[in-house]
This record gives C-alpha cells, structure tokens and sequence, in this order.
C-alpha cells in the first residue's frame, strides 16, 4: 500500500477516530480470514499502513502510541531515515547473491561490528540466519558439535521460538500443542523468578545447578542456554548473581553458555547487550528482533574455537544475511553508536519505573514491577497474593488499544504487560499511555 498523501501530525497524542477495529480495518480482516491460516493469529486486527517514530496508523486512520515496537523490533524508532537510506542504497546495488556462493563485504564487516560489541574481548566469528529461532538451532547445533554432547538445558519460562526443536526448548506447552512429536535431549530447568520463589541468586542457582547435575549429568550437557531477562515470559529480571554463578558452571565443566539475547540485545536495557548488566560472558551471543529495525535478520556471535567447530558447508542458508537486512543492520550498529540511544533507554526506563510504582501503590492488582531500561513490566496477582491474575492483562491491552495505545501482554499466565516502546518515545507520550492504564486498571477494580 502507498504512503497516504497527507502524512499525520506526528506530534501529538493517540487519535483514535473509528471504532476499533475500524471499518476498513474490519473489511480486509473478513478477507484475511478467508485466505490467510487461523493458526497465524493477530492480537488487535488493526491493519496498518504507515509508520513513523513511536506511531503506527492503521488504515481507518487511527494513531496509535506503539508501546511493543512489532515485539522489540524497531527499537530505533519505525522508519529510521538513515536505516531506511541504508537499505535502498543497497537495494539498488545487489539485493542478493548468497553467502555460501559469492560473498560480500557487509557480512564480514557486521561480524566485525558484533565481535566489537558482544561482551569480552576473546576472539569471535559469527554466522547470521533469519529468524530468532533459526539462530537458536545454529547455536545449539554449533554447541554440540564443538562438545560432542547432545543435551541441551533451557530455563522454566523460557522462549526461544517456533520451530521444531525451538518449541521443545519453551515453557509453555501451548506453542507445541500438537505439533510433537519433539526433539529429544532439551530439559527445562527452573530459573530464578525472585517475585514467585523468594530465593536470592545465589539460592536460586543452586536449586538450577542441581537439577542440571541431577536430572542430565554434566557428561551429556552440552548446552545451557538463558535469556538475561526473559521475555515471552513476562519479562523475569533474575536475581543478583544468579547468571554469572551458572555461567561459571558452565565454564567448569565445559558447557556452552548461550545467551539468548534476541528480546534483549542491542541497546534495549540502556547497553550493547543486557548480559553487560548482569556481567555476563556468554560464550555465545544470539540477535536477532531489533537488529535490522524490521529486516529479518539474526546472528550467533561467540567464541572462536566454538563458533568454528562445524566444518565448512555445515552452517548457512538461502537468504541467511541477506545484504539489505545486513546494510540495515550497520545502519542499526552505526546509530546505537553515534545517537544517544542508551541514555533514552535509560529515561524510559527511568519513566516508567516511576509511572509504575506509582499505579502499583493504588491498584493492588499489581503485584510486581520490574525490568531495565525500555524493558519494563508489570505482573498482575490476585491482590495479598502472587497467583496470577488472569484476563486482567488482556482485559488492560483491550482497553488501551481503544485509547490509541498498543500494549503486549507476557507471561507463561499472560498476566504480565511490557513495554518494548521504541527508543523516540518522549516521556510526554509515556505520561498519556500511563493515564489509559491508571484509567483501565480503575476499571478492573
Ligand atoms: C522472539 C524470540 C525468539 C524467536 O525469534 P523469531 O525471530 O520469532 O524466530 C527467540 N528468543 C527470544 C528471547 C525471543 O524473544
């Protein structure tokens, strides 16, 4: 669809002028439904037309204050000038050629940037994919094949995506209902979720360290892979410690450490990668969601003499880093190093802790805030308690998204809403959506 003539006033508040789904909104759903497969399901059938900054507009005309950036994507804003000049530029150069036949230099040098930027200063090499989850099954097949070991280890909580193998590693159950059967040797350990188990990191990693020996043995484990927050998950920030001592256990006894830092990574937390908060490590390091702003795109970054383990011809891929999503990324990697990206997630997450708090001191349905940076969540408890309060999430997002917010909702009891605004929203915009949950929240009761 072509950019409508007059371009919105970009300044201002969420307008909402139909009824939401709009009409025209409503009209092309009725065709989706007709063509497109149920199980690609759609939170808010808002079909959208443009994008600029913080806003998307649907094609009814309705603003709205995008508070999920497309699940993490376009953390730089949608519709980056310099990453879109980036990727029409390359466009117009060579849009394709595949890696693995003739290759091209952006490749190389955007493995140079992630080697700069990952945590440690070790020697790196890097491979890059096209999804989330593609990344997940290089690193767990580049671990095994560097270990000699299958077992792989996951978190309680976790998500690490949609295919085969990816929907073995998640909590929750309802991605793979009746997609199995699954692979074997992924076991799922518990994490640390300091609001639910009370327990300290360093508590917590030994109830987690003692499950690894126990349940799969060390001479097996190949892998154990963690997301420094957890992010389907309903944004789970780990007790102080608890990462590192699983790392060094790792270390100890020659397990590949990955961290899954697709939601995380790359400015999200106020950093490179949210690992530099908890000093982490990792041995290997997995991108993908805002690394392109909105190209597909994902990479495993780590540690040379793994990384390298798999023979020639054993890693790779048709589109895998393709040149536009790659020119993107640069892009991407060029603005997180010259705006001042980090201190706005910073001030955002700053906003919202304060924002946050405050609504926790007067609606007792929130039990928990956490997060870091422009990575911030509530949990939603039956009031006096930690148990999940269910529907008030959704019931929180519907309302917002009728007042021209756009919210997600997390959580394996999807009773969790986050914020993954874009890095451009101002605290102005921030204060608006706050007042619609204030509002929303008065609702519930
Ligand atoms: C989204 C996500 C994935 C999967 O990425 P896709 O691009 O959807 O395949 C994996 N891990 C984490 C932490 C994610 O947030």
């Amino acid at each position: 669809m072509s950019i409508p003539v007059a371009l919105p006033d970009l300044s201002s508040a969420p307008s909402v002028r139909t009824e939401i789904p709009g009409p025209i909104s409503r009209a092309i759903h009725e065709r989706r439904m007709r063509t497109v497969a149920r199980g690609v399901g759609s939170v808010l059938p808002v079909y959208i037309e443009y994008a600029d900054g913080p806003w998307v507009t649907d094609v009814d005309g309705n603003r709205f204050l995008d508070l999920g950036s497309g699940i993490g994507v376009t953390t730089i804003g949608h519709g980056n000038p310099a990453v879109t000049a980036a990727a029409v530029e390359q466009l117009e150069l060579v849009t394709h050629t595949l890696f693995t036949v003739t290759p091209y230099e952006g490749y190389v040098r955007l493995a140079e940037r992630l080697a700069e930027k990952t945590p440690g200063d070790h020697e790196k090499r890097s491979v890059f994919v096209n999804s989330g989850a593609e990344a997940v099954e290089n690193a767990v097949k580049i671990a095994r094949r560097y270990t000699g070991r299958r077992a792989v280890a996951a978190l309680d909580h976790a998500f690490h995506g949609r295919t085969n193998l990816t929907l073995a590693m998640n909590h929750k159950a309802a991605y793979g209902t009746g997609f199995g059967p699954f692979a074997p040797d992924i076991h799922r350990v518990p994490n640390s979720y300091p609001y639910r188990d009370g327990l300290t990191g360093e508590q917590a990693a030994q109830r987690t360290i003692a499950h690894l020996e126990q349940r799969i043995g060390v001479t097996d484990l190949a892998a154990l892979i963690a997301e420094p927050i957890q992010g389907e998950g309903g944004f789970v920030v780990p007790a102080e410690g608890y990462l590192p001592a699983l790392q060094e256990w790792c270390t100890r006894n020659g397990v590949v450490f990955i961290a899954d830092e697709i939601q995380t990574g790359l400015g999200r937390t106020g950093t490179w990668f949210a690992s530099e908060r908890f000093g982490l490590v990792p041995d290997l390091v997995l991108t993908a969601k805002g690394i392109a702003a909105g190209l597909p795109l994902a990479g495993v970054t780590g540690r040379a003499e793994i990384m390298d383990a798999p023979d020639p011809g054993g890693l790779g891929g048709t589109f895998g880093g393709n040149p536009v999503s790659i020119a993107s990324a640069l892009a991407v990697f060029d603005e997180l190093e010259h705006g001042d990206h980090f201190a706005e997630a910073l001030r955002i997450g700053g906003r919202l802790q304060h924002h946050l708090t405050d609504l926790a001191s007067r609606h007792p349905l929130i039990g928990d805030v956490r997060g870091m940076g422009a990575m911030y969540a509530f949990e939603l408890s039956e009031p006096g308690t930690s148990l999940p309060a269910s529907g008030a999430a959704s019931a929180i997002a519907a309302f917002a998204a009728q007042h021209g917010i756009l919210l997600l909702t997390a959580g394996s009891d999807s009773n969790v809403i986050r914020f993954l605004p874009t890095l451009t929203t101002t605290d102005d915009q921030i204060d608006i959506a706050m007042d619609v949950i204030d509002r929303a929240l008065t609702t519930l009761g």
